[in-house]
């Protein structure tokens, strides 16, 4: 699996010839595209002619187009009846059904189709409006689109066009069973344009059961990592192993002050949801700054948090891989990632988020001893080894106290996330935790000390 910064496009074709509605061929040239990818040129005259597509490819191959401009070219021959949406688009996760949402609303400028996002986390009761409405394109998480199902809002038996987008990803978050009753939902004749970036067993068989001879389109590449982005591998042993994440995260705050100046922002990201919490709080003690995105959160933190990282109210936004997958924000100048990645494809997906665009992007990756397996299946799966430098410490670069405080003076930022702020403690239990924090800072201040000096 890769993630291309740009697709690669066809220079020997253009959107006109491929049977499109004009009026959607000219949504996508006020958009800046005149030539189809390979997935685009592959996959919308089989799915224009009403047959089941089978796509196998990932985020940055320009997959969405390749299904929302077809949807939008059949759909516009008719008209939307309420509670009965004409098609229906079911992504993973909140954030790739409100990119799939996006597109369309785009691709279908010129059109009068109707679309309702049903995502997990914002209000029923607009979504219900909506529906009630009538919709021609419903696009969908699959927990939500079933609890509306389950209510008797919603009846999918006028769904003529279902898509599946990122198969493989609603596998590794264990939606097949909600897919399948989707599909079981949906009766034939209906068409199916199903996505994968990869073919586990189990999606094979989804696809062996519920599509019906389907046109298959693969678009493979190597696992590349765009030119314009510097890799580097941190490596730090720490002193002990159980200090071995507080350690971390001391080298990330030095290498954050370090890397001040040159750093306009940074998606931080880490293995699991509750060290993303672990570090945005010890950040903040530390007065760095920052906002946390994962699964866990509010759907409308989520948003809020992602569209102030995209305007630049964000600096540093740690975050899961959710985060990692199909999030087009064209100007991240950093990837640190503060853990690892056990996959070496999430790698690749990680720092694409940079140097895109045909911007630079620099990605740091901060590697215990025991990363080393993964370290080398990540350069095996892009093809060169990645530069390495081992952190000194805070001793021997001499940065320890001086950048602590440059740190705090000079990373700071509008906290935007208000809902990720603390909760608010009765008025002793906020002066007994101050004093603890205090004196949890002397402790750390201690130990930090300590390890200086046994290096030393
Ligand atoms: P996707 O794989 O659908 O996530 O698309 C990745 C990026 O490619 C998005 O920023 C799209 O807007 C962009 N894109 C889609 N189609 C084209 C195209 N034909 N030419 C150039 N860029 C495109």
């Amino acid at each position: 699996m890769t993630d291309q910064t740009e697709p690669e496009i066809l220079k020997h074709t253009d959107f006109s010839k491929l049977g499109l509605d004009p009026s959607v061929v000219e949504a996508v040239k006020t958009a800046g595209y005149s030539q189809p990818t390979e997935i685009q040129e592959h996959a919308i005259p089989p799915a224009l002619a009403g047959k089941d597509v089978l796509g196998i490819a990932q985020t940055g191959t320009g997959k969405t187009a390749s299904f929302v401009l077809p949807m939008i070219s059949t759909l516009n021959k008719g008209r939307a009846k309420a509670r009965m949406p004409r098609s229906l688009v079911v992504a993973p996760t909140r954030e790739l059904a409100s990119q799939v949402a996006q597109n369309f609303e785009t691709y279908a400028a010129n059109s009068n189709l109707k679309m309702s996002l049903l995502i997990g986390g914002v209000s029923f009761a607009d979504q219900l409006a909506k529906i009630d409405r009538g919709v021609d394109v419903l696009i969908a998480t699959p927990g939500r689109l079933l609890d509306h199902f389950e209510r008797g809002r919603l009846l999918l038996s006028g769904v003529g066009i279902l898509v599946i987008d990122e198969a493989d990803r609603m596998l590794d978050m264990g939606f097949i069973p909600d897919i399948e009753r989707i599909f079981s939902l949906i009766p034939p004749p209906r068409q199916t344009l199903f996505f994968s970036a990869t073919m586990p067993s189990e999606i094979e068989r989804v696809i062996n059961q519920n599509l019906s001879n389907p046109v298959r389109v693969e678009v493979t590449r190597r696992a590349t990592v765009s030119a314009d982005i510097v890799q580097l591998f941190l490596t730090i042993k720490p002193t002990r192993r159980d200090q071995a994440f507080k350690e971390k995260r001391a080298l990330l705050r030095r290498k954050l002050a370090e890397f001040d100046n040159e750093i306009s922002n940074a998606i931080i990201f880490c293995n699991r949801k509750s060290d993303v919490e672990i570090l945005r709080k010890s950040m903040r003690a530390h007065r760095i700054g920052c906002s946390a995105l994962h699964g866990d959160l509010d759907q409308s933190v989520r948003t809020r948090v992602l569209d102030d990282f995209r305007k630049g109210d964000i600096r540093f936004l740690i975050a899961s891989d959710v985060a990692a997958r199909g999030l087009d924000v064209s100007n991240v100048s950093h990837v640190i990632n503060f853990d690892v990645p056990p996959h070496s494809e999430d790698y690749v997906h990680r720092i694409g988020r940079t140097g895109r665009a045909g911007r630079t992007g620099k990605a740091i990756t901060i590697c215990l001893p025991a990363d080393e397996r993964h370290m080398e299946a990540i350069e095996k799966l892009i093809g060169h080894k990645i530069d390495r430098e081992a952190d000194e410490g805070e001793t021997k670069t001499g940065s320890g106290q001086k950048n602590r405080q440059r740190t705090a003076n000079s990373v700071q930022q509008k906290d935007v996330a208000a809902s990720q702020k603390e909760p608010r403690k009765p008025r002793g239990a906020k002066a007994r935790s101050s004093r603890e924090k205090g004196s949890m800072r002397w402790k750390t201040m201690l130990s930090e000390w300590a390890i200086t000096y046994r290096n030393s």
